[in-house]
């Protein structure tokens, strides 16, 4: 085995004992407090479902330890079983080095990885989910999502996977900002065109019935300026009785969602001080930056195969032969181990992003603080959506530093109560 392997085989098991560790971590903070409400939650939520947020943080825990054992393993069996350049060969050998069948061994690849992650999905929703009450999918639903999600990725993917191998011919050493231009293009145009034309092929949406509701967050929309051309519902109580609620698109293409689940779960002014935080990311402008972030992950992520393809030692590492005079052979396969590696170092720079992001969490509690003039409503509906979703009240501090997005309850609360 080469050394460059061997540091590779390292990182992928550092990563996993890592997050082996954490979770361990976690489930012994969260099973040290199943004996009592802690005080910093007495009135805010009863005894009974407590303990069944403790059982739904550690049954998820539990399952997502042994799906990050199984992808450690199938990552390490990938990369160092000698299956990928075999499998490249083969598909050399049968259908040539066109960009088209160079697209389709990735494509293909691609597929036959994610099929094998299907199992855990299923156990998940049909297994976990259902034990805690909050799975309302069939199983043909399941499916059917699936194979929609499978023809959308094939769809879309695989023209644009193969423009991308046909910019390598066509504009040189250069081919990676082309080919990061091209990707970024096809995000933003997809951004704008997703409410309209991929979430209804899942999900049914209808605008919110007339009435005070309506009236109300129609009304926020103004006060914010922040134009919205519809207010819909979603049926989301098709699959999960988890809630949410979010806006898509841009400017008149703009859609705020919410799920027919939080509707039902929340009060009206609990509903508007929900929204109010969501326009408080468009108005903070959290939505801008993120999306800068993923047009800045997209040009590193081309910049590095780029480097990567013209260093033989890379993929030659996995088995790869180097092909003189043709590019697109050395960079198809970068691409693949780049692929199936970025998640072995960007796992070490997410605590970054996530620190980043609860900050903007802050930041919309007191925008929707502020529109709407009190803290209780919005106060209100988080205990609501953490009871209801059975969410982690107590989780070990590392644990949250390192994977939590948004800040925990009770850090929300705190900092709403701050600004009263
Ligand atoms: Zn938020």
């Amino acid at each position: 085995m080469q050394l460059f392997a061997i540091v590779v085989l390292l990182l992928i098991l550092a990563r996993a004992i890592t997050e082996l560790w954490l979770s361990r971590l976690n489930q012994r903070h969260v099973r040290a407090h199943w004996n009592e409400v802690p005080p910093a939650f007495h009135g805010v939520i009863d005894e009974a479902p407590y303990r069944r947020s403790i059982d739904y943080t550690l049954a998820k825990s539990r399952l997502g330890d042994v799906a990050g054992m199984f992808d450690t393993l199938l990552l390490i069996a990938v990369l160092f079983s000698g299956v990928l350049p075999w499998a490249f060969g083969r598909f050399k050998a049968n259908f040539g080095t066109s960009i088209w069948a160079m697209a389709s061994f990735l494509v293909v690849t691609g597929i036959a990885l994610s099929v094998l992650a299907l199992p855990f999905a299923w156990y998940a929703q049909f297994k976990l989910e259902e034990r805690f009450g909050f799975n309302t999918t069939t199983m043909k639903t399941w499916m059917v999502d699936h194979v929609k999600g499978f023809l959308l990725a094939l769809v879309l993917g695989y023209p644009l996977l193969a423009l991308v191998l046909k910019l390598i011919e066509w504009t040189g050493a250069n081919w990676w900002l082309w080919a990061a231009t091209v990707v970024i293009a096809f995000q933003l145009l997809l951004l704008l065109v997703a409410p309209a034309i991929i979430m209804p092929l899942f999900n049914k949406f209808t605008p919110l019935p007339e009435g005070t509701l309506r009236k109300h967050l129609f009304a926020l929309a103004q006060r914010t300026n922040f134009p919205t051309r519809s207010i819909d519902v979603m049926d989301s109580s098709k699959r999960s009785r988890h809630s949410n609620a979010f806006f898509t698109g841009f400017g008149r293409f703009r859609k705020i969602v919410l799920f027919d689940t939080l509707i039902a779960q929340l009060t009206d002014p609990e509903l508007e001080s929900v929204l109010a935080h969501e326009i408080g990311h468009y108005k903070k402008r959290h939505v801008l930056r993120l999306l800068g972030i993923s047009i800045a992950g997209v040009v590193v992520a081309f910049a590095a195969i780029a480097w990567l393809a013209r260093r033989q030692w890379f993929y030659r590492a996995f088995g790869f032969e180097y092909h003189a005079g043709f590019a697109a052979a050395n960079i198809v396969p970068t691409m693949l181990l780049f692929a199936l590696l970025a998640g072995t170092i960007s796992f070490w720079f997410s605590p970054l992003l996530h620190i980043w992001s609860r900050r903007f969490e802050y930041e919309a509690d007191a925008f929707a603080h502020m529109i709407t003039g009190e803290a209780q409503p919005l106060i209100q509906a988080l205990r609501k959506l953490s009871e209801k979703n059975l969410s982690n009240l107590t989780p070990h501090p590392i644990y949250s530093a390192f994977y939590y997005s948004h800040p925990t309850l009770l850090e929300r609360e705190r900092a709403l109560r701050r600004k009263t």
